[in-house]
């Protein structure tokens, strides 16, 4: 069945509800729809949300039928957090300087364009594993999609300097030369990462290194991280990585991705109702799914 003829018998089985969902290829694995079903349900919202398995040449058409359907909003995942931009009436500036939308809010009709993922990560770090990033020094393993969005995020919270990365230094290179900043943002190549950990206060891995079913793997390996450092990682699947467990046990502070997850979604669900998101609520059954 064509994409079209999807969302609009979707609307149908739901046509008195407010329609939200997202988009992504592949997408069978993602939470999204479990977290944020919860979210409506929890804030009495009469509203539903799906997924939608969409390939590159199909997000024209996907974006059509958002439109003649009047879907209420939607996030955006791989691949489409570039593409979808020359869909959208309005992009905000923070999206727009960072080169990346992973959630839409129609609003009367105008669609515009938001990134939730760099400041899901801050609030996710300063709860969860260090309060102050002000004058700290971090460095960021990867140059990716989502490094791009932490490090633009971070830069706002004044660090004394972020250093990236990257196994190909020439993408490292280009993510810093794009970042109009005060702070100190600098390229390292992976054989200075032993060096550059001692004296740092937070350390991120950004790669999709140690991810399942490869938790085995630590981009990290052999490398001290100085006493109290965060030690923290993109990744929720597993809910620690080898990395900071390990970092952990050698004293560090320890910090995963599923918080990133949780509040990329509740600022996304900010964004669409104006309500505070039940995070509580959310991160619990997240976790549930991913414990069973
Ligand atoms: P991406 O754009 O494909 O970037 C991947 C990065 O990882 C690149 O810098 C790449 O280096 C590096 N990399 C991949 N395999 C490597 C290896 N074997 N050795 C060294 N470096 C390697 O991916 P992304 O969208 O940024 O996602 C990266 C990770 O963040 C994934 O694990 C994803 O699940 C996670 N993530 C989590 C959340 C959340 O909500 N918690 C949100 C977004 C993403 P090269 O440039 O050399 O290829």
């Amino acid at each position: 069945m064509d994409i079209k003829q999807q969302v609009f018998e979707w609307k149908d089985q739901h046509h008195e509800k407010k329609l939200y969902c997202v988009i992504g290829d592949p997408i069978k694995q993602s939470k999204s729809p479990l977290m944020l079903n919860e979210a409506f349900a929890v804030k009495g919202i009469n509203a539903v949300y799906g997924s939608f398995q969409v390939a590159p040449e199909q997000l024209g058409q996907f974006m059509e039928a958002f439109r003649e359907n009047g879907l209420s909003g939607m996030n955006v995942t791989i691949p489409h957090k570039l593409h979808i931009m020359q869909y959208l009436d309005e992009i905000d500036a923070d999206a727009k300087a960072l080169g990346a939308v992973n959630t839409v809010v129609n609003r009367d009709g105008k669609l515009i364009g938001y990134n939730t993922d760099g400041i899901g990560y801050v609030r996710s770090l300063k709860e969860e594993a260090i309060a102050h990033i002000e004058n700290k020094k971090i460095v960021v393993l990867g140059a990716g999609g989502a490094s791009r969005g932490i490090i633009y995020a971070l830069l706002k919270e004044s660090p004394a300097s972020i250093t990236v990365v990257n196994r190909t230094l020439a993408k490292a290179e280009e993510l810093v030369q794009s970042l109009n900043t005060s702070v100190s943002l600098l390229v390292a190549g992976q054989e200075q990462l032993e060096l550059i950990c001692k004296d740092a206060d937070v350390v991120i891995n950004t790669t999709s290194v140690g991810m399942y079913p490869h938790s085995e793997e630590n981009p990290f390996q052999g490398i001290l991280l100085k006493k109290g450092a965060v030690a923290s990682d993109l990744i929720y699947n597993p809910l620690l990585t080898t990395f900071v467990l390990t970092a952990a046990d050698q004293g560090a502070i320890p910090h995963g991705g599923l918080g990133m997850f949780i509040y990329q979604g509740a600022y996304a669900f900010e964004y669409w109702t104006g309500q505070p998101a039940p995070t509580d609520r959310m991160r619990a059954i997240v976790l549930q799914a991913l414990q069973s």
